[in-house]
């Protein structure tokens, strides 16, 4: 079941990445494990998937010390993609290897000071929001350089991308839009000089499109473990 659900969508990751003329490896897969369970976790480590995406930490905690503790060997990579408190930042960085949802330059003093105390370099993207119906969260489109500007000062900060939720949108096509976006802004940012190349977008009904748009990492759950109980949303 795990496993043909990954064969299927690896199948149309490379398809996408294929129609638009890029090559398949440059996009990763992240499985999004909220309301997953360790074992089916363990499962999914088995088949071979070795980057998590989590949103929230109090039920994430627990998840990384047991995957750690039955996989030690294996280098799991775990990517924080819910929204992150500002009095939960000390914990996102001692549990996470990049974070997505960084969206304010206060948010990332916090992390940048953090992951100085313990000698990390973390890991960031910023979350960009790019209209007014999707999540509440996210750095207004005209508010990106300045906040970029002022992230790349800080020291024990890596930032690597962008990241973005768009609306939801039945269908797909509707949500390029969202996705050309984003693209375009990291690419001002390059001629602007910043390293930066990440793109997180894409969720189980819009991956493709958004790897045709030049996502380098999405974001998908129920296409892989399949309907979860929302409530626990
Ligand atoms: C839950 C979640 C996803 C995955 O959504 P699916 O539709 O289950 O693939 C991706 N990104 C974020 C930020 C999420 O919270």
């Amino acid at each position: 079941m795990l496993l043909n659900n990954l064969k299927h969508i690896y199948g149309r990751m490379s398809h996408a990445a294929m129609r638009a003329g890029r090559c398949p490896g440059e996009v990763r897969l992240i499985a999004v494990s909220k309301n997953v369970g360790a074992d089916v976790l363990k499962n999914a480590v088995d088949i071979g998937i070795r980057d998590f995406g989590e949103n929230r930490l109090q039920e994430a905690g627990p998840k990384i010390a047991s995957i750690g503790k039955a996989f030690a060997e294996s280098k799991v990579v775990w990517h924080l993609i819910g929204h992150l408190q500002k009095n939960k930042a000390k914990t996102a960085v001692r549990l996470f290897d990049l974070i997505h949802s960084v969206d304010s330059p206060e948010l990332a003093a916090l992390i940048d000071r953090y992951a100085g105390e313990t000698g990390k370099t973390q890991r960031i993207l910023l979350q960009v929001k790019l209209s007014d119906e999707e999540s509440k969260y996210g750095i207004v489109r005209d508010a990106v350089a300045g906040a970029v500007r002022q992230i790349s000062l800080m020291k024990n900060l890596r930032l690597e991308g962008l990241m973005t939720v768009p609306p939801y949108i039945e269908d797909p096509e509707k949500v390029r839009p969202f996705f050309i976006e984003l693209r375009s802004i990291r690419d001002l940012l390059r001629s602007d000089g910043y390293n930066i190349n990440e793109l997180s977008m894409g969720m189980s009904h819009d991956f493709e499109v958004a790897v045709e748009e030049g996502a380098t990492m999405v974001r998908v759950g129920t296409a892989l473990f399949g309907q979860r109980n929302k409530e626990a949303l």
